[in-house]
This record gives structure tokens, sequence and C-alpha cells, in this order.
């Protein structure tokens, strides 16, 4: 009885047709290495990809010829990653990777070495050989992006931009949400104020380069704001898009 229970355990948690975890088991699965990561402090990164022109395979070879393509794509991915790394299948032919100990640059580096292993082995099928590319996005954890809602969003819209600018390529959630603007240097630490009310209300924080202020205390901060860093003559309208008691994480507009 019991392994039957952990055959169907284990079946409701892994996708029959790419052997990817499903993606309610992969949240799940996901949110606890990340709980790990915060307690370690160590860095936790994710990265999402979809099939380019995915239709096109279905409409031209078949329905039969996508599954192998979405088999052998989630082989290619999987000997590319690590024994540690979790992988889901999290949509038709969208896949997830969280990668813990990676920080940002290592999930680049992750993100593009699985961009060139799909593009460069064509998948052999019943239905002949058939070349498909996919475009990624990757995201980091940071003291705002604490949960995998928040990594699968970021890393979602950063695979956006990789469609919109080409695909067959890999984006960095933080490269489209400008932390460049503040500077490459990672983790300095800027002092920075927040303007609002037509600019009659000031208040202080500091800006790290991973794209969080922190303040002393969030509550009173409204959802758009100018954000200024006056070293830097650096001045941009921003929107929250996380906070906590102390911390926003924002996108710049
Ligand atoms: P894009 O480059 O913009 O991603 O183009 P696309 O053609 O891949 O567009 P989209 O992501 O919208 O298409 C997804 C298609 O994937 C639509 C759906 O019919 C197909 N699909 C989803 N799940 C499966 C599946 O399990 N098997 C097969 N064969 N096709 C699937
Ligand atoms: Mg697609
Ligand atoms: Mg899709």
């Amino acid at each position: 009885m019991a392994m039957d229970r952990i055959d169907l355990m284990q079946s409701a948690a892994t996708d029959s047709l790419t052997e990817a975890m499903t993606r309610r088991a992969f949240e799940q699965e996901a949110d606890q290495l990340i709980s790990l990561a915060l307690r370690h402090q160590h860095d936790l990164s994710c990265i999402v990809f979809d099939i380019d022109h995915f239709k096109q395979v279905n409409d031209r070879h078949g329905h039969a010829a996508g599954d192998a393509v979405l088999k052998g794509v989630a082989s290619v991915c999987k000997a590319t990653i690590r024994a540690g790394d979790l992988f889901g299948r999290i949509g038709g032919e969208e896949f997830a990777v969280v990668l813990p100990h990676a920080d940002r640059e290592g999930a680049v580096a992750v993100a593009e070495k699985i961009r060139a292993a799909i593009a460069s082995q064509p998948v052999r099928s019943d239905h002949g050989v058939l070349h498909v590319t996919a475009s990624l996005g990757s995201s980091a954890r940071s003291i705002i992006s604490k949960d995998i809602e928040t990594l699968l969003a970021q890393a979602d819209a950063a695979m956006y931009q990789a469609k919109h600018d080409g695909r067959n390529r890999c984006v960095s959630w933080s490269s489209i949400h400008g932390d460049h603007a503040i500077g490459a240097r990672r983790r300095v630490l800027k002092a920075g104020s927040i303007l609002f009310n037509d600019r009659r209300s000031t208040i202080d924080c500091t800006v790290n380069s991973i794209g969080g202020i922190s303040v002393s205390n969030t509550t009173g901060i409204p959802s758009e704001f100018v954000l200024a860093i006056k070293g830097e003559g650096f001045e941009t309208n921003c929107r929250v898009i996380a906070q906590d008691r102390q911390h926003l994480e924002v996108a710049f507009k």
C-alpha cells in the first residue's frame, strides 16, 4: 500500500510526457528551496523558457511531432542542468528551472547553455529531424523576490522581452528593470530620496544595485513616486512591484 501511495504521489508530481515536475509540485519544492536559501543567506535563481513558434511545429507536422519536440527539449534541458536543480513544465510548452546557489550572473550563464543546447540539438522523431529554438528569461532572489510566484513572474517578463527582441535568446529580469542605470557594481548602497505628493514629501532611502530600496518604514509611500540619487544625478519615475515593512522593489517607468 505504501509503495502504491508513493507511485501515486510521484505520478501526480511528474508530467508523463516530459518527465518534468508538474507546475504544482515544482512550485511547492521551489518554495522549500527558497526558504532554505533565505535562512542560510545563499543565492538562488530561476529560469523560464518557452519554445519559439511551437504552433508551427504542430500545424506543419502534427500534434504527435509537437509532443516529440516537447519530450526532446525537456531531455536536452535536463542533461544541461545539475541534479540539484528543479525542472518543471509550467505550461503547454513552457518550462522553468530553479537553480539553488546560482546568482543572477550564474543564471544568465545557465540560460545561455540551455538556449545553445536546444538550438544545436535537433529532435529526431518519426516525423523527421525537427529544429527548434527557445526564448529564455531569468531572475534571481532578492530581499523582496522571495517566493516562487514573484521569481516566475520576473523571469516570465524577461522571457517575453526575449521573444520581443527576436527569439532564440536570453534576457535577465534585472536588465529590463534598469538596475544597470544605477551601476553594475553589486550590492553597493547609495543614498537616495523618494519624492511624492508633487515633490512636497521626501523620504530618505538607500538603494542597492540589485534594485532594492530600503527605508525605515514603507507605510505611507505611494505605489508610484520619483526616486532620486543625488550623487549620481539620477532621477526616475518608479512603480512599486513588491514591498514589505522596510523594503521596496520597483520597476522604472
Ligand atoms: P512563440 O514563439 O511566440 O512562443 O510562438 P508559439 O507558436 O510557440 O506560440 P504559443 O506559445 O502561443 O503556442 C503554444 C502552442 O503550444 C499552442 C498549443 O497548441 C501548443 N501546445 C500546448 N501544449 C501542447 C502539448 O502538450 N502538445 C503539443 N503537441 N502541443 C501543445
Ligand atoms: Mg511558444
Ligand atoms: Mg507559450
